[in-house]
């Protein structure tokens, strides 16, 4: 089963070092939430550990 990063949007700090670390530059940070392109994420979970926020998941699809 694959897996893509979701981001919880409402808790976002717009830090953007999730953006950063993305191999496949899947990322968009705004002034406001990090958004993620769902149709080029690999779930690599890359982001998922650089959020010092905790606020992005891996979830099966
Ligand atoms: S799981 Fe990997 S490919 Fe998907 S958004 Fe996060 S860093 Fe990018």
């Amino acid at each position: 089963m694959k897996k893509k990063a979701y981001v919880n949007k409402q808790d976002c700090v717009a830090w953007g070092s999730c953006a950063k670390i993305c191999p496949m530059s899947d990322i968009n940070v705004d002034g406001i939430s990090a958004n993620i392109n769902f149709e080029k994420c690999v779930g690599c979970g890359r982001c998922v550990k650089e959020c010092p926020a905790s606020v992005i998941q891996l979830k099966e699809v």
